[in-house]
């Protein structure tokens, strides 16, 4: 029961079974004196009247304490059977549990119940753990815990918890034992106690992620790599004579660090990180020429078809003058050009190539892929990106760029075995991005507005929210939205394009390419347009229901305009009904348009869990630590990490064997260093 429903099945697991708060069990009240304003009390007295009312699921069982003072009824709606069965009338009892008001009356609900004879005695402060309704409902309550608990620290000590921290880390960072930190994080006398024990084991749990992080970059850093010796003519030729505008300071720095690292003889496997619009693919294609002039094959591949179409289309562009061929490369190229493609790929003619998932193939193999780059990674599953691993006899450096800017902490627990450049300027004559607040009663007035846009000759899009595309009622608003705008937009003058999940990939294509083409005024979308798309005629971006976007992803999407010399808008269309929480999201974007600065909003507002689709990366999975509020710690045992292997890179120490056999004990989460 504990395994399946908590995952406990050792000692050790029960020892790691920490408890979320304490009550403080040292105060009797008297019945007749429960302040009822209180939340929760504590009391001691006689059972009596113990009945059993209703029926079925309605059951519950009623039992009334009394002492001196007066009486107070006690419920049980879940578990009543069991209940009757250990309890007794006019046995005496010490109660404690959230006070209820009703009807002016106090009760109280599943309270904590134990005799309370010669033996007993007032507990003080009380551990209280998490636990399971179905845990609750076969009697295992936070006594329990608290009993089970109680009865192991009395039959360990010191010694049968290994200290995993060694003393002079511990020393230098004032960190109290593990053993030590375990009982009284259990627990602890005073709440200076408390702090000291949970300090010092969210510092382990940090240290540890980190230790790992450690580990994984030093063996890239001894991975060699393909060495870059020179720039040659094609860098140097479409710098010169290509190159459509002037580099940002920002582009050239990162162009610098690629050079430098593809330069060492090790692998490069580098986080480009800039905002949407910021000029990461001229970045990517001048990385691919550095390959070039050393003899390498190059590919970029991107998450979706429509992106790869993009970029495909834009670097042959690009690329056109110095007659350098590129070609695509996804699912829908089959066969008799994806034969050959696959030939020119395997000989080592083609040397540029664009394309999706469809790259990591089996059958595709390179004659000497040099230089990998990866777009938007956040959409590519981790597994996928290791395969580009083994497409050579070396690794080919590797480029992972994103649009997401991610906060410096996050970043530091999830990219902390990459090296991470940062384009943290826009190319110039960009105008900042208007973003506008409307309620759903202002509807009329925010058409007439995208109206007179079109009218202008420019383009629009509408987004729907459809955060899972099985959801039947999302669905049908983007149907119901999409004959809406139709009566909006006479029929006549405009053409609507929809695109969403639930179309075939090849129709959704043809819509897509019709707003790309400019032969569509409108696109009607769904989330499916949020990475990457670029229309810079497009300059008008209405988010329908707003209050349910996500911060970074309403970021992402007004990415998608202004990109071209006209002012651009967003709009924010909210129902009617909207929290504080969606309101002050809306806020939030209208207020700047820094993606750095909404991703912090956005991590202090949402926690890490869910962004970045770490969920399930197990990285920022903590018990105690929160890397937002943890942050200090974090840097901490970012420097503790790095000096320890600095100092002792194999852990072979004998100080350092406890840390050593726990990193290897605690499964191998290096799936992020496998990008490469
Ligand atoms: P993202 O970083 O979102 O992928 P893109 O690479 O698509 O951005 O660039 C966005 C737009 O900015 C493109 O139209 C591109 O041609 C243009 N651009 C990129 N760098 C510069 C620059 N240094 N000066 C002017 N325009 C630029
Ligand atoms: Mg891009």
């Amino acid at each position: 029961m504990l395994r399946t429903e908590l995952g406990i099945s050792t000692f050790d697991d029960l020892l790691h079974h920490y408890p979320y708060r304490y009550s403080d069990r040292s105060q009797v009240t008297r019945i007749g004196f429960i302040d009822p304003r209180a939340e929760y009390v504590q009391l001691a007295g006689t059972l009596i009247n113990i009945i059993e009312e209703g029926d079925g699921r309605k059951k519950r069982l009623i039992a009334t304490l009394y002492d001196e003072t007066g009486r107070i009824e006690l419920l049980w709606f879940q578990g009543a059977q069991w209940m009757k069965k250990s309890l007794r009338e006019n046995e005496r009892y010490i109660v404690y549990g959230k006070l209820n008001v009703f009807n002016g009356v106090v009760n109280i609900a599943h309270p904590e119940i134990d005799l309370l004879n010669a033996e007993t005695s007032i507990p003080g402060r009380q551990p209280v753990y998490p636990t399971t309704e179905k845990l609750k409902i076969k009697g295992i309550t936070n006594q329990s815990f608290a009993k089970l608990t109680r009865a192991l620290f009395e039959k360990i000590s010191t010694g049968d918890v290994t200290e995993v921290l060694p003393v002079d880390i511990r020393e230098q960072y004032r960190l109290c034992g593990r053993f030590q930190a375990l009982r009284w994080l259990h627990f602890p006398d005073t709440e200076d106690h408390e702090h000291v024990a949970r300090h010092r084991m969210k510092w382990e749990e940090l240290f540890v992620s980190q230790m790992k992080i450690g580990r994984l970059r030093l063996k890239h850093t001894v991975q060699r790599g393909w060495h870059f010796e020179k720039v040659g003519d094609n860098f140097n030729g479409f710098f010169k004579d290509h190159l459509p505008f002037e580099l940002t300071n920002a582009q050239k720095r990162v162009l610098r660090e690629i050079r430098q690292d593809t330069g060492t003889g090790k692998q490069m496997n580098r986080l480009l990180q800039g905002d949407v619009g910021s000029g990461k693919t001229i970045v990517a294609l001048m990385s691919m020429l550095l390959a070039l002039d050393n003899g390498f094959q190059a590919c970029i591949m991107a998450p979706t078809e429509i992106l790869a179409q993009q970029h495909f289309f834009s670097i042959s562009a690009l690329l056109q003058e110095m007659g350098i061929p590129v070609k695509l490369l996804t699912g829908n190229v089959k066969g008799k050009v994806r034969k050959e493609i696959l030939q020119e790929l395997a000989d080592g003619s083609l040397r540029i190539v664009v394309g999706t998932h469809a790259l990591l193939e089996d059958n595709v193999q390179f004659k000497n892929l040099g230089l990998a780059v990866i777009d938007e990674q956040h959409r590519f599953g981790v597994g996928q990106r290791a395969r580009l691993w083994s497409k050579n006899e070396m690794p080919p450096h590797i480029l992972v760029m994103t649009a997401t800017p991610i906060p410096r902490t996050l970043a530091m627990t999830l990219y902390g075995d990459l090296d991470v450049s940062v384009i943290d300027e826009l190319p110039p004559g960009r105008q900042p991005i208007k973003t506008i607040f409307a309620r759903d009663g202002q509807r009329a007035k925010v058409m007439e507005f995208m109206r007179k846009e079109v009218d202008k000759g420019r383009q629009a899009y509408i987004v729907y929210p459809l955060i899972d595309e099985s959801e039947k009622m999302d669905y049908e608003s983007l149907m119901a939205g999409y004959e809406q705008v139709k009566m909006w937009f006479n029929e006549n003058t405009y053409r609507i394009a929809m695109v969403h999940g639930k179309q075939e990939a090849g129709e959704r294509e043809r819509n897509m390419q019709r707003f790309v083409k400019g032969e569509a005024h409108v696109l009607v979308a769904t989330t499916v347009i949020e990475v990457g798309v670029n229309v810079p005629n497009a300059s008008v971006m209405l988010i329908e229901s707003a209050e349910r976007f996500g911060l970074s992803q309403m970021h992402q999407l007004r990415g998608r305009v202004g990109r071209g010399a006209e002012q651009s808008y967003c709009i924010l269309l909210a129902g009617s009904k909207t929290s504080d929480e969606s309101y002050k999201r809306m806020q939030i974007m209208v207020s700047t348009t820094d993606g750095f600065r909404i991703a912090e909003e956005d991590l202090a507002m949402r926690g890490p869990g869910d962004m970045y689709g770490t969920k399930q990366s197990g990285l920022l999975k903590f018990k105690l630590a929160d890397i937002v509020q943890d942050s200090g710690i974090l840097e901490e045992t970012r420097l503790a990490a790095i000096a320890l292997l600095t100092n002792d890179p194999g852990l072979t120490m004998p100080n350092n064997q406890p840390l050593r056999y726990m990193l290897s004990q605690q499964g191998n989460q290096s799936q992020w260093g496998k990008i490469s």
